[in-house]
């Protein structure tokens, strides 16, 4: 079996959801930044103000406080899935440095490959609701603007930074800083691409089979 992973991925595939369905089915611990900063962040504790103030300029974290992050939540933790770390191949190398001095290598890198197009019909018709936060396709789920939340009756909403401005921006953030640290862990040979185009239960089933299996 798998025991330490990291998601990779353009946005729009899924990356976050097949996080918590392999932690939920294996009992192993997932983040992402995103997720461990918010918690930083509420709890008022150095790192998550630093962060709270970069983040309030619209700029990207530098590696170094990324990498403080995941440390601290890494903790004494043996098994874990990153969600969407690391992000650029700074981070990619400082991981790697850490995981080595605790003796812990990473078993598989899953990057979730899906064509810009995809991409750009996924996240544009994307509504979420504004009561429970479930998420929406307006093709798939036959839902619109005006339809109640099939989950709670609440009202759907399109979120700001799902315009197609927004969307090119996050893409050639993707393209230019993340995409290498795909090359990179193909080059230590523990990459494996999965087609996120399936959708949720294909790509998850695929994730499920492979974690099963030796590192
Ligand atoms: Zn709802």
């Amino acid at each position: 079996m798998k025991n330490r992973v990291v998601l990779l991925g353009p946005p729009a595939t899924g990356k976050g959801t097949q996080a918590a369905m392999i932690s939920a089915a294996f009992g192993i611990p997932s983040a992402s930044t995103g997720a461990i900063l918010r918690e930083e962040s509420r709890r008022g504790t150095q790192l998550g103000t630093q962060a709270a103030q970069w983040i309030s300029q619209g700029r990207l974290l530098p590696d170094e406080l990324v990498l403080a992050v995941v440390r601290t939540w890494l903790g004494e933790k043996k098994r874990f899935i990153m969600d969407g770390f690391p992000r650029t191949i700074g981070q990619a190398r400082s991981f790697d440095s850490e995981l080595q001095r605790r003796s812990l290598p990473l078993d598989c890198v899953y990057f979730l490959e899906l064509s810009e197009e995809v991409i750009r019909e996924r996240m544009l018709t994307r509504l979420t609701c504004r009561s429970c936060g479930a998420v929406f396709n307006e093709t798939f789920h036959h839902v619109t603007p005006e339809t109640p939340c099939p989950n709670c009756g609440g009202v759907l909403h399109r979120r700001a930074d799902d315009t197609p401005e927004a969307l090119e921006k996050r893409l050639a953030e993707y393209r230019e800083l993340t995409l290498p640290v795909a090359d990179y862990y193909r080059k230590s040979g523990i990459l494996r691409s999965v087609d996120a185009a399936p959708g949720r239960d294909a790509v998850f089933h695929t994730l499920h089979e492979d974690m099963k299996e030796a590192a």
